[in-house]
């Protein structure tokens, strides 16, 4: 009798502790967070603004008219450097954006390219037009240029972002190009000195897939992705961040890592059947997600090498974080008092 008693009181108990455990536990969303600063909307409009433009192939009329908008969505603070080279007798231009205060090279290198590819090689039905690339190009300029208006003022100066050109053209997108020309070209025109005082590289591309899903680009520093991916889950962000090798990718992250310059790529490349089709629209990508992923970098460059800066996040803004720390004096707390509970039950039935 006791037995059926205590079995009674333990199931309650397990009960309570899943009904606990279900309220608490955080609820996987692919919504940014709350307390989150940054301008969606704005990510969003950078976007729209970029696929208006038209085709931005190297030597394409829509390259040029990207420069000019380039030179608009910044205020006066930041500087933008042109790099220009010319390959294959088309002219090639990198941007590489530093702030007006800066004196040194920058410690931190945040990079996406700027070009869409010239054919949609993989559309089945119009594979000879161009791809108006709202993922492939303006999604990681948009992140970008968003993040510029989030660097604390004293890091501004240590944080330089570059805009290539001529990453997607490989394969046939023009005749004759490689992918990566952008990138290879600005890491050939570092000097020994910038390279050993860059301390990493970080690479947005295609970030704002409709159902994004972020795994380690299999090229990618390993710590690096293992430090950005613990704060994603930290934050709440576990089932955009899957903490999984993925597939290795030719992008501009390669030529830094040639240098060894620990480098990153954030890319969601087979999540994404509208890649290198006419079909790469606003109306397939979500300018949350790519949100989402800078809400991710910012607050690990806040926790990892902004410190001292700003204030860095406090523990308790949002319900994921610590979620362990959370839930093991929750758990103590439950089985504890369902003990006593069941220790009152057993003598109240027992008198
Ligand atoms: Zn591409």
């Amino acid at each position: 009798m006791n037995n059926s008693i205590n079995i009674k009181s333990y199931l309650l108990s397990s009960f309570f502790i899943i009904i606990l455990t279900l309220h608490i536990t955080p609820v996987e969303s692919n919504s940014i967070r709350q307390s989150s600063t940054i301008d969606i909307e704005n990510i969003e409009n950078l976007m729209i603004e970029q696929v208006n433009i038209g085709p931005r192939h190297p030597g394409s009329p829509g390259s040029l008219v990207f420069k000019n908008w380039l030179f608009n969505q910044t205020d006066s603070s930041w500087d933008i450097e042109i790099q220009k080279f010319t390959h294959l007798d088309t002219e090639v231009n990198n941007y590489f954006i530093t702030h007006s205060t800066s004196i040194s090279w920058p410690k931190y290198i945040f990079g996406a390219h700027y070009d869409s590819r010239k054919v949609a090689d993989k559309d089945e039905l119009y594979p000879h037009l161009p791809v108006p690339g709202a993922n492939d190009g303006a999604s990681g300029v948009a992140v970008i240029l968003e993040m510029l208006s989030h660097i604390p003022s004293d890091y501004k100066n240590q944080t330089g972002f570059i805009l290539f050109d001529a990453e997607d053209q490989g394969s046939g997108g023009m005749e004759g190009w490689d992918w990566i020309i952008g990138s290879e070209y600005f890491v050939s025109q570092m000097s020994d000195e910038e390279i050993s005082s860059t301390e990493f590289f970080l690479l947005f591309d295609m970030i704002a897939n409709d159902e994004l899903t972020l795994r380690y680009e299999a090229n990618s520093d390993d710590l690096l992705n293992e430090e950005i991916w613990n704060i994603a889950h930290s934050l709440g962000y576990q089932n955009i961040f899957e903490k999984k090798i993925g597939v290795s990718i030719i992008d501009d992250h390669r030529p830094f890592l040639d240098v060894n310059i620990p480098s990153v790529n954030l890319i969601d490349l087979l999540g994404y059947p509208e890649h290198h089709t006419i079909h790469d629209t606003m109306e397939n990508v979500s300018p949350e997600n790519a949100a989402i992923v800078l809400d991710v970098v910012l607050e690990w460059m806040k926790s990892t090498y902004w410190v001292g800066g700003t204030p860095t996040s406090s523990m308790f803004y949002n319900s994921n974080t610590s979620e362990t720390s959370i839930f093991i004096p929750i758990i103590i707390f439950t089985l504890l008092s369902s003990k006593i509970l069941s220790r009152k039950y057993l003598l109240n039935n027992l008198n």
